[in-house]
């Protein structure tokens, strides 16, 4: 290690990972962005960052402010709800005795609400605090903070688990799955979506080293979920509902927006609330069922 970086701000120390999927280390770069290196595991296709931050690191950024999901995803509210809409369809086609779901990641909340709406009894487990007292204390949710662990609920207790935008995020995504079959009830369901690395839009837009670690296809998404012993019974892409508004906010397009300047203001001002969807295939949509 240099003798330059002792006096300078604090440097997250990196570390090197193995393949989560397959357990191998070869690797060919995929990308590299804001100083860190995307690879592509040789052996299966998986595609992660690597080096990346320390996990610790991680949990502390989610609660540090850096990351705007919160005030994104409340100012998504209107778009998301059409987005979820299409996601709880599934959900009360697969139980439709409703039952107990978990929302991993309900940041503002939304999805809980509207699952709540359509029957279900709803809990969520949210890694940043301020958020889940937010869901708590306005909006009556059954929210704890944390992130999910093996012991975190008992096996065996949920009819529906779902994670929008969270598989990327966690350090260890197959422990995570095999978590999720163990609370699930046998013949339960996980709904999860994340970008889809297969799609041209979202290796574009969605490759954020700092907080996506992990770049899943159809292809390594589904081998995962085998792995954690689930059985996938659906695998398609799924285009997200988005505002002009939230769109300011979010990582993803805020600056791609932000360069169009006068453009933009104008067309945020006329267009604020209106909720348009792109056919983009930018995120999976996979569902799988404990056997
Ligand atoms: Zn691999």
């Amino acid at each position: 290690m240099s003798g330059a970086l002792s006096q300078a701000t604090p440097v997250r120390a990196l570390e090197e990972v193995a393949c989560n999927l397959c357990g191998g280390t070869a690797t060919a770069p995929f990308t590299r962005k804001d100083g860190m290196d995307v690879v592509r595991c040789t052996a299966c296709g998986l595609v992660y960052v690597n080096p990346r931050a320390r996990v610790s690191d991680l949990t502390e950024h989610y609660n540090s402010g850096e990351s705007s999901r919160l005030e994104y995803y409340r100012d998504a509210e209107a778009a998301d709800r059409r987005t979820f809409a299409e996601i709880l369809a599934i959900a009360t086609r697969l139980a439709p005795a409703r039952g107990a779901l978990l929302d991993v990641g309900p940041c503002a909340g939304t999805l809980l609400l509207q699952a709540r709406e359509a029957g279900f009894g709803v809990q969520g487990i949210e890694i940043n605090a301020g958020a889940a007292r937010m869901c708590r204390e306005e909006l009556g949710l059954d929210v704890r903070a944390g992130v999910l662990e093996p012991d975190s609920y008992p096996p065996d207790t949920f009819d529906v688990v779902s994670m929008g935008d969270v598989i990327e995020h966690v350090p260890d995504p197959v422990a995570t799955l095999r978590t999720v079959a163990r609370i699930l009830k046998p013949g339960g369901h996980v709904l999860i979506s994340t970008p889809n690395v297969g799609s041209a839009a979202a290796r574009m837009l969605q490759v954020k080293p700092e907080e996506h670690i992990y770049y899943f296809s159809a292809e390594t998404l589904a081998a995962s979920l085998r792995k954690a012993g689930l059985e996938t019974v659906e695998m398609r892409t799924l285009d997200r509902y988005r505002n002009f508004t939230a769109m300011t906010h979010s990582t993803t397009c805020g600056t791609l927006f932000q360069t169009l300047g006068p453009v933009f203001r104008l067309a945020r001002r006329v267009l604020g609330d209106v909720v348009l969807k792109l056919p983009l295939r930018e995120n999976l949509l996979a569902v799988a069922r404990k056997p």
